[in-house]
């Protein structure tokens, strides 16, 4: 039976238009379990009924013509009581409503069960049997288990193209949205477009030859030729991104050196295969081996290996490239995406991008981000074809795609874009002003750096500093640890950009969804493992690297700080700090030595696990500031995955227990009189500033781009104000409560329009 259920399950993902995928599982269904009728009803919320979409056993003519209210038959029944029912004799139930156009008379036995995603009824499906008998338990969770796995499909059916249903008064469109992970925030509309199908190395079959050498000779050639339209798409994306971010096709530099995958490649020539096979051979070794290890950054670079063997192969088989149709609004779609195909298309064509795999750490998330382009990611089990050559409304705030949009839809969601304009127009006029509350409290803003220098440059001037130097981004785009000199000369400019103000540098945070390309390790359960102070502490030889380098960038200047991620004992500060001293003191016999001066740094650590909460005294005794991590804060507090897709409804920075968290935190490090900084995305977010501030945090840090709409909030409110929000606030109990409040409270301030994103 599991083989049946697997079957029709694939084959629903395969069919593009979901009425017939769904008319194709009625017949398998009705086939594999041998009964006389299967049917299929959607849920049209819109008009509060269920609509036949597909049968095989009752009437074709009514399919998309029969509709059953929620509330009416034993359809209605099933969906309101969300559970399976199975009755002998269905014709004699006291719920059953004859529809005559069904033409279900001849059917007693009844089963049925509701699709449900995400505790939302999609829709029931039934079989019927002539005889009068109950089903058996085996075919009742057979049907469940059916129902639970096309749940899925049809919650994405909007991704079809819409579904069709011809009904008595024509065709329908249905707008149903489809999600992903948020990837790079902003709006776009723009025609799905799905780079040209290449000549693929999967596809090529084995073959053997003995002309070893003229087969090398190929191969190199090829090789060559690749290297040749790597370095080409290289300058390309240099033009386009910065020079931090392009680093990227390193790795691939590096792979078609000689010395790695060639020299494979060759040794299988040599053993009488012919140069595609090989490739074939030692391309798929390699992706095999990547895209089995548990952690995402390395199955990413699967992606890359299989990427750069088409790209050798194309040549062996001298594949002329057709430039695909590149429409003037694209939106890249993709199974996965790969900093190549981003580079292929002009910046000025490309609008948005969309992978079905990928996860915030993809190259092409990190990508997205630099070049500005809005981008969901990991739009689950749906296929890349569904999306190519169709209009689409993608949110990069909420990870929300619409397909095929209607009129209607696509109207509003231009209007939204151009407010989005607007509002950001009007926002950033902000951005030069000082931060300061209506009744005179100034707030520091400080900018939370790593992904491009370059790019962040241009908020520089309006930050008071930075707050959140992320050293693990330039980390994960090398292909080694970087050096000891290599570093300082990194975090010197840093420090030097900003010399007349304190510069946070956070030291490596790598470990949970942030694993380093060259340093693997796998975990069943990454962030509850081995992230932050704990991989640094059982690895001095990498802290101290690292610490050296940044007390030794700061030669002449006094404003570094360093900030420890992921504490979650006083043990772990007090060994940290053991190691910072002793840097300190080797960094310093060295400066002394050259006549430079260096200053010991400050030192905070990062409020992220919620055990420190209950220890701030301590801490306090032992560092020089806090910052909270209230990303991670709301992980931790919750116990909910910040990047699954499955539990992200329930991740809920509003939740009252989060909020309670940084209340008390903001207390006891006011009573204890420690600087505290707020560095987590609440901080950026409008409602969060407004309960930031009130709760007394004065120090906020956030990304360049979220600078000017923080001003705008903080220059229109005095703290009284907002410390009456926060009271009312903190009395609610319930998530979802707290967020419509705070979201009317920015309606009066004109801010709704900048508040699509966060729960
Ligand atoms: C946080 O956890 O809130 C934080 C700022 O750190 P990161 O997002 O890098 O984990
Ligand atoms: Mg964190």
């Amino acid at each position: 039976m599991l083989s049946t259920l697997r079957q029709i399950v694939e084959e629903i993902g395969h069919i593009p238009v979901l009425e017939e995928a769904l008319q194709r599982v009625s017949e398998l269904l009705k086939e594999a379990m041998r009964v006389d009728c299967c049917t299929i009803y959607l849920a049209d919320t819109e008009n509060q009924c269920f609509v036949l979409v597909a049968t095989e056993g009752l009437a074709k003519e009514a399919i998309g013509v029969t509709r059953i209210g929620f509330s009416e038959g034993i359809i209605g029944w099933i969906g309101q009581r969300e559970e399976p029912i199975n009755i002998a004799d269905a014709q004699s139930h006291p719920r059953f409503k004859h529809y005559p156009d069904v033409k279900e008379e001849s059917y007693h036995a009844f089963l049925g069960t509701p699709i449900i995603h995400q505790r939302k009824v999609l829709g029931v499906i039934s079989v019927q049997q002539k005889s009068r008998r109950r089903f058996a338990e085996e075919e009742e969770s057979l049907l469940i288990t059916l129902a639970a796995q096309m749940a899925l499909e049809v919650a994405n059916a909007e991704a079809r193209g819409a579904v069709k249903l011809s009904g008595s008064d024509g065709i329908q469109l249905w707008q149903k949205a489809l999600y992903g992970r948020p990837g790079s925030s902003g709006l776009a509309v723009g025609v799905g477009f799905q780079p040209n199908k290449k000549a693929r190395l999967s596809d090529y079959i084995a073959a053997r030859s003995q002309k070893v050498n003229q087969e090398i000779s190929q191969y190199r050639r090829a090789v060559k030729r690749t290297k040749a339209d790597i370095r080409k798409l290289t300058n390309q994306v240099a033009e386009n991104v910065p020079k931090d971010v392009a680093n990227i096709f390193q790795t691939y530099d590096f792979l078609l050196d000689a010395a790695s995958l060639g020299k494979e490649v060759e040794e299988k020539i040599r053993a009488g295969w012919n140069a595609a096979t090989s490739l074939k051979q030692v391309v798929g070794n390699y992706a095999r081996q990547f895209s089995q290890m548990q952690d995402s950054y390395m199955q990413e670079r699967a992606v890359d290996v299989v990427d750069l063997g088409d790209r050798v192969f194309g040549h062996l088989v001298n594949d002329k490239r057709r430039v695909a149709e590149i429409p003037a609004k694209a939106i890249l779609v993709a199974e996965e995406i790969t900093a190549t195909m981003l580079a292929e298309i002009p910046a000025k064509k490309l609008k948005g991008i969309i992978a079905m795999r990928g996860s915030v750490n993809s190259h092409a998330a990190i990508l997205a981000r630099a070049m500005g382009i809005p981008a969901v990611l990991g739009v689950t089990e749906l296929h890349v074809s569904h999306l190519a050559g169709k209009e689409l409304l993608l949110d990069g705030y909420s990870g929300e795609i619409t397909v095929a949009p209607e009129m209607q839809k696509r109207i509003s969601f231009e209007a939204l874009i151009k407010e989005e304009k607007e509002l950001n127009k009007l926002v950033s006029a902000e951005l030069e002003q000082e931060a300061v509350t209506l009744d005179g409290q100034h707030i520091g803003l400080f900018l939370n750096v790593g992904l491009s220098q370059e790019l962040e440059e241009k908020f520089s001037a309006d930050a008071d500093g930075v707050g959140l130097y992320r050293t693990e981004i330039p980390f994960m785009s090398h292909d080694r640890f970087p050096g000891e000199e290599e570093q300082r000369v990194l975090y010197r400019s840093l420090l030097q950009k900003y010399h007349d103000r304190a510069v946070t540098m956070r030291t490596l945070d790598v470990g949970g969804d942030k694993p380093l390309p060259y340093f693997p390790f796998q975990e069943e359960n990454p962030f509850l493992g081995w992230r932050g102070i704990r991989m640094t502490l059982d690895h001095p030889e990498i802290f101290l690297v690292q610490v050296r380098a940044m007390i030794k960038a700061s030669a002449g200047l006094h404003n570094l700080q360093i900030m420890l991620p992921m504490i979650t004992s006083v043990e772990e500060v007090k060994e940290a700090k053991r190691l910072i001293r002793q840097a300190f003191y080797e960094v310093r016999e060295e400066a002394n030595r050259e006549g430079e001066e260096v200053h010991k740094p400050r030192v905070g650590v990062m409020l992220e696990v919620p055990s420190v909460l209950w220890q701030l005294e301590e801490l306090a005794s032992l560092v020089d500031f806090f910052s909270v991590g209230s990303n991670d804060l709301t992980q931790y507090l919750l116990a909910v995955d910040r990047n699954n897709p499955r539990v992200s409804e329930l991740y809920q920075s509003y939740h009252p227990a989060v909020l309670r968290a940084l209340n008390h935190i903001a207390q006891v490090s006011k009573r204890l009189d420690v600087p505290v900084t707020v560095c987590g995305e609440l901080a950026a977010e409008p409602a969060g500033v407004m309960l930031l501030v009130a709760m007394g945090y004065n120090k906020l840090s956030i990304n360049g781009y979220s600078m000017a709409r923080v001003k705008w909030v903080i220059r229109r409110q005095s703290q009284e104000k907002m410390q009456a929000v926060l009271h009312k606030a903190l009395l609610m109990s319930e998530a979802s409560e707290i967020r419509d409040f705070l979201n009317m409270e920015l309606e009066y301030l004109g801010l709704g329009g900048l508040v699509r994103a966060g729960k």
